[in-house]
């Protein structure tokens, strides 16, 4: 007999969340962790940290620049790198227990160890002193995630040359920070170690920043970025880096090739992308089926190609997201239990926690155009905003993509200050299948931000009120 019904292996947003929708249901449930601590990348080298230092630097570069304007004299703000790492941590640390606390709450089992399918039904897990157990379950959920891209020709050392972990924890600012890929990654911690005194230039293979996401906002933000002193180098790809010197020596060629040329540097970014993670997994040996690009093949109820074995979040298809392997962490948990679990893909919402943020939801204008879909454009911008006015924080704009024939909401898009708050009454609006006009019409408190957002939906019609 079965020991649970169901064993997930990883403890990231991915899969704690579907353990605790899992037991909510009933089932009798474990986790397998072999990190230290539960939370996955988002909670311990990701999300959270992140946010942590771009809060913390983002109040740094407010201290300095931003309060005389408003008639709060402070003296030059010293910045204590230990302090603010503390800082980070203590964030981290609360989450993580956040996350014990809610598998205790929902007496969920916690097997710290590796996790290895043996076959359906049967998880060997190992200890790091390599004590092994078998455990028995019903059904396996695979949440193992996914790991950092390396670039050929540069060793990562998480010193000098880090992966977005290490720019987590530098040691000292460095004066000249090179990253490679202009990402969300990239982009965020640029924007931390730059407002901490970074000189920072980002090499991109592609001639634009941001691929995948509209390219209006992409445009309009890397100016807004270069203006904060950002340094772009797109079409560029670096093939190598020489550390034998004091400083690195980072050799970039153009992307279509041509003469080579190198760009000095204290610490190099690799911020390329990340690959899903199931290594050790017994994956193989298993049977189970992985994707052309290594990634945990699934049908559209999460099943593997091995009966009772399912998997979620960034070990599968579809964008990197927490929230992404979120909602498939309830709705594969909800699909084991017998319901109709189920996961929106056209309305997944993406961030950028910079300053301004970026936010989208939906199609771009150029998937518009290459569906050949008739579309309406509501553009309004954050200068017309009375609130963003008085605040003096007007850079950037909200973007409504509208179907012409029917006026749904096809896709929202805004660069600006707490876009990514913002973003989600687009989501709503969408998840409902709502039209433009459903939110012009809905009236919006004043003085908000928010105002803009309907601003772009009546300029859809053409009638905004501001512009
Ligand atoms: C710097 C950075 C910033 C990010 N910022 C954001 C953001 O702001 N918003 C956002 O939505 N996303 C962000 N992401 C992406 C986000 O972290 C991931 O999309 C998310 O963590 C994926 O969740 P997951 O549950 O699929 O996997 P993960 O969070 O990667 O968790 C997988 C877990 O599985 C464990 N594991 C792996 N193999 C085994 C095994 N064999 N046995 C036992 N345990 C195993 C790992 O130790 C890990 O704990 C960021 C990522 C990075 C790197």
């Amino acid at each position: 007999m079965a020991t649970y019904d169901l064993i997930v292996i990883g403890t990231g947003p991915g899969g704690y969340v579907c353990a605790i929708r899992a037991a909510q249901l009933g089932m009798k449930v474990a986790v397998v962790e072999k990190n230290p601590t539960l939370g996955g990348t988002c909670l311990n080298v990701g999300c959270m940290p992140s946010k942590a230092l771009l809060h913390a630097s983002e109040m740094f570069q407010e201290a300095g620049h931003s309060l005389a304007k408003m008639g709060i004299g402070v003296s030059a703000p010293k910045l204590d790198l230990p302090a603010m790492m503390d800082f980070k941590q203590q964030g981290i640390d609360g989450n993580v227990k956040g996350v014990e606390y809610l598998m205790k709450k929902n007496k969920i089992d916690v097997l710290r160890g590796a996790g290895r399918i043996i076959a359906a039904g049967q998880v060997e897990v190992t200890t790091a002193d390599g004590k092994k157990q078998t455990v028995e379950t019903k059904n396996i959920v695979i949440a193992t995630g996914s790991d950092v891209a390396k670039l050929k020709g540069v060793e990562i050392d998480e010193k000098r040359i880090v992966s977005s972990t290490g720019a987590l924890s530098l040691e000292k600012v460095p004066d000249k920070l090179l990253i490679v890929g202009a990402g969300v990654i990239g982009l965020e911690l640029g924007s931390v170690w730059r407002r901490l005194g970074s000189q920072v230039t980002v090499v991109e293979f592609l001639d634009r920043i941001l691929p995948g996401m509209d390219g209006e906002v992409a445009k309009q933000f890397q100016r807004i970025l270069e203006k904060q002193g950002f340094a772009f180098k797109l079409g560029t790809k670096v093939t190598g880096v020489d550390t034998s010197g004091k400083t690195l020596s980072a050799r970039i060629e153009p992307a279509a090739g041509g003469a080579a040329e190198t760009i000095e540097a204290d610490a190099v970014l690799v911020a390329i992308g990340r690959t899903p993670y199931t290594e050790a997994l017994g994956l193989k040996e298993a049977g189970v089926a992985l994707d052309d690009r290594g990634r945990v093949e699934i049908d559209k109820h999460f099943a593997t190609s091995v009966k009772g074995i399912y998997a979620i979040g960034d070990v599968v298809r579809g964008p990197m997201l927490a929230h992404k392997a979120e909602d498939e962490g309830v709705a594969c948990a909800e699909i084991l239990a017998g319901q109709a679990g189920h996961v929106n893909y056209d309305v997944i919402p993406g961030v950028i926690y910079t300053t301004p943020e970026v936010a989208s939801v939906g199609k771009t204008e150029e998937e518009l155009k290459q569906a050949g879909t008739d579309y309406t454009v509501g553009k309004f911008p954050f200068t017309a905003n009375g609130r963003s006015k008085v605040n003096q924080t007007t850079d950037g704009f909200v973007k409504m993509l509208a179907d012409a024939k029917t006026d749904r909401v096809l896709g929202v898009h805004i660069v600006g200050r707490e876009a990514g708050e913002l973003i989600h009454e687009a989501c709503v609006l969408m998840e409902f299948g709502g039209s433009a006009e459903d939110l012009a019409r809905t009236c919006h408190a004043h003085p908000t931000r928010s105002e803009a957002v309907k601003e772009a939906a009546l300029a859809v019609g053409k009638r905004a009120i501001h512009m």
